[in-house]
């Protein structure tokens, strides 16, 4: 087994790295002109195209190099919610499109995703549906050529900047896994309205807000994959999110450990740099060591991806073990700091963007289940994400 990446793949993660420490930085305060800004520098750069075929597009790279953009791009930008926003986009709206869409519907969306000037958010959340995603209120009624859409959205991400949507919505209520349909709506579509922008503990630099659906007319030819696919795709969908989308944690984690590292060797207490006291060491050997082993399984999951493999559990075993590392990581980044730990800075900065990456993209509990499900374990019934 080799374990390095390709020269090439190093070559441009680098690229990404240097990229992304000069053109991304940004404040804590989220400014939609300026994260449209920053988008389309990093649509230049192949970024937010990275997975989509050349032929539409985009960079054209498979999931372990996808995971290596990612993990760069995690590194260098310390604005972790941007680095969020543009995997969210990419993994669970714009890869839907790329394996499930129609020519005429990737020719006609795909490019402009791919280079920057387009985003796209991903609505299946809903207020009586979270970890129970098969439970959509959100209905789909065929009208003619068209469908119509009723019913609230929540938590999604890029919905204040998006110009396109990616929702499920039922189309036979109580149908299960069979029930739901994927459909691609314009933002501007009447009908389609975005509430509030949230606050958030962390990602602040990712936008967030809920979607309305009110009578919202959807031509047919804007369904992903005919009517009853939408699970499906959404279960591939996460598989990619739960496997590249936490390699920029990877990045995020792996830039706050070298800045504890330079810490525990330059301050100093009782005369000697705190990094000789066994248990400032030992703490950063740990985080090397939950850091590390996070990246393999993360890695390990990419692979299986790009070599097509049909595996619910290493996506699922990747997403938990690099977000419960991210928060372990980030609490002991602050801690290291002493008090200048809590006052801001990318340690606290970390911490507060780990807590949500237990809970988005399928909770951890969620993702024990899909596991214990695989091996043939728990209720038939229980909940899938
Ligand atoms: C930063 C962020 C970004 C997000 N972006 C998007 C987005 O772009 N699009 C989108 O559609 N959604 C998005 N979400 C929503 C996210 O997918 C949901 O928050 C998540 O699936 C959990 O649903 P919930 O919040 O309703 O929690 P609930 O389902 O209410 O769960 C609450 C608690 O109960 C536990 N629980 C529930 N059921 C079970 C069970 N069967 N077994 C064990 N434990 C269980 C959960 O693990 C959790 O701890 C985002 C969320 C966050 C935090």
């Amino acid at each position: 087994m080799n374990f390095d990446l390709p020269e090439e793949t190093r070559e441009m993660c680098d690229m990404v790295v240097r990229f992304a420490s000069r053109d991304l930085q940004t404040s804590d305060t989220f400014d939609a002109d300026d994260f449209r800004r920053r988008w389309q520098l990093a649509g230049k750069q192949g970024i937010v195209g990275a997975s989509v075929p050349s032929a539409y597009g985009g960079s054209g790279l498979d999931a372990v190099a996808t995971a290596a953009v990612m993990e760069a791009l995690g590194y260098g930008c310390r604005d972790t919610g941007f680095a969020f926003s543009a995997a969210a986009h990419l993994f669970a709206a714009v890869m839907p499109i790329v394996e499930f869409g129609t020519e005429e519907q990737k020719h006609r969306l795909l490019p402009g995703l791919s280079s920057g000037e387009h985003i796209a958010a991903h609505c299946v959340t809903e207020p009586e549906a979270g970890s129970n995603a098969l439970q959509l209120q959100t209905r789909a009624t065929r009208s003619g050529e068209h469908y119509l859409l009723n019913g609230s959205k929540c938590f999604t991400t890029n919905a204040p900047v998006a110009d396109v949507f990616v929702v499920q919505a039922a189309t036979t209520p109580g149908g299960g896994f069979f029930g739901l349909t994927t459909f691609l709506v314009a933002a501007g579509t009447p009908g389609l309205t975005v509430g509030q922008r949230y606050d958030k503990l962390g990602l602040r630099g990712s936008p967030m807000a809920d979607v309305y659906f009110d009578q919202c007319a959807v031509p047919v030819t804007d369904v992903l994959d005919g009517e009853g696919s939408g699970a499906g795709i959404f279960a591939t969908s996460m598989r990619w999110e739960r496997t590249c989308l936490f390699a920029a944690y990877l990045g995020a984690m792996k830039r706050v450990l070298d800045s504890t590292i330079d810490h525990v060797r330059q301050r100093e207490q009782f005369g000697t740099p705190i990094g000789g006291f066994q248990s400032v060491s030992h703490r950063v050997v740990d985080m090397m060591a939950r850091h590390e082993s996070a990246r393999l399984m993360l890695y390990k999951a990419a692979q299986g991806l790009a070599d097509g493999r049909d595996d619910e559990i290493g996506p699922a075993l990747a997403k938990i073990m690099v977000s419960e590392a991210a928060v372990q990581l980030g609490l002991d980044a602050v801690q290291l700091r002493g008090a200048l730990g809590v006052l801001g800075g990318e340690a606290e900065t970390l911490l507060r963007d780990a807590v949500p990456s237990r809970i988005l993209s399928g909770t951890n509990e969620i993702q024990k289940n899909n596991a214990a499900r695989a091996l043939g374990l728990g209720s038939r019934a229980a909940a899938r994400r």
